[in-house]
């Protein structure tokens, strides 16, 4: 299986080390097995990204009184550490390397090796969920995510949050491969350094360990969750600013309170930012990648206004991330019970 280790009881030393000290533990990704009274485990998947430790923390604290005490959990649990040297820098991946959370698709590397010999062990153990547990770079709300809409993971959702997000692309992600063999979710737990984050991981992973059965039905005609309905980025080249107005030092300078709207409806016509000249600073572009600039901002005026009431998640005023990544996703509800998969 290369470069992922396995273990049938959980090194002690892993229940105080901090994020940054694992790598002491663990040379690398390593899914770790712990039998409980019900015997289908749930999978607990954190640190696939190096930077966002909540759910290690979170972990710390639900196994501890356990194995302080030699009680037994109540369901078996299979944990996935994914990436101890990313965690002993705090990057989200080393230099070089994939995204631990783009390689559960098809590939060829030794990371899809990996992630291929985690599902393949999960299917052997007759997995009963997985949950992967990820922190946001900007202020949001927690909220939940699901691949595929179904009863039982829209409940898996909402024991976490009433925030809920379906989103399909990017392809790769862990949540997605185990869409297909059993309830899978993720939960987005604020920013690392969030106390609040922590304890609700642990409060949530406390919940579900002592569930028997999930319900598929259930779902009522009210029941809403969020999908994406565009990305927005930065145009290459564009200088950025947060402030409170107009700054000539930038090209665009956006509103330094957008951060706090995360999953808020921004009414029609409300300013998010200043600008110089006359162009589009942000490019907009739909689920199929087409570009839809000019349909959400208007740049006139040297402000940057609203067409339409939006809903935004995961700006961040991290300029580096929004370079690299986007300035944030625009979002929409829809009613669950309208789109339920099969299964
Ligand atoms: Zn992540």
């Amino acid at each position: 299986m290369g470069i992922l280790t396995q273990l049938n009881t959980l090194p002690e030393k892993l229940l105080s080390c901090q994020p940054d000290e694992i790598h002491k533990v663990l040379s690398g990704p390593t899914l770790i097995h712990l039998e409980g009274q019900r015997k289908a485990p749930i999978l607990i998947s954190t640190l696939l990204h190096g930077n966002e430790p909540t759910g290690f923390w979170a972990l710390q604290q639900v196994l501890r009184p356990y194995f302080v005490t030699d009680a037994v959990l109540p369901r078996s649990v299979s944990i996935l550490i994914g990436n101890p040297k990313a965690a002993q820098k705090n990057v989200r991946s080393l230099p070089g390397e994939l995204d631990l959370n783009r390689v559960w698709d098809k590939g060829d590397s030794e990371w899809h090796d990996m992630a291929q010999g985690v599902v393949h062990e999960m299917k052997a153990r007759k997995i009963f969920a997985s949950v992967d547990i990820h922190n946001n770079t900007g202020q949001n709300p927690y909220y939940a995510c699901l691949n595929k809409v179904t009863g039982k993971n829209y409940k898996l959702c909402r024991i976490f949050s009433d925030l809920i997000l379906f989103f399909d692309q990017p392809l790769g992600v862990l949540s997605k491969a185990f869409s297909k063999v059993c309830p899978s979710i993720i939960l987005e737990a604020g920013v690392p350094q969030d106390p609040a984050g922590i304890q609700k991981v642990r409060h949530y992973l406390e919940t579900i360990l002592r569930i028997d059965e999930l319900e598929e039905n259930g779902i009522e005609s009210t029941d809403l969750a969020y999908h994406v309905i565009a990305m927005v980025r930065l145009k290459e080249g564009v200088k950025l600013g947060f402030g409170d107005g107009p700054n000539s030092k930038v090209d665009l300078c956006l509103d330094d309170e957008l951060e706090s709207h995360n999953f808020q409806v921004i009414p029609s016509g409300t300013c998010i930012g200043w600008h110089k000249g006359s162009n589009d600073k942000l490019e907009v572009t739909d689920n199929e990648g087409k570009l839809i600039n000019g349909k959400y901002f208007d740049f006139s005026h040297g402000q940057v206004r609203l067409k339409h009431a939006l809903i935004p998640i995961m700006i961040t005023h991290d300029i580096p991330v929004i370079q690299q990544d986007c300035l944030c996703y625009l979002v929409s509800p829809f009613d669950v019970s309208s789109r339920l998969s099969p299964k």
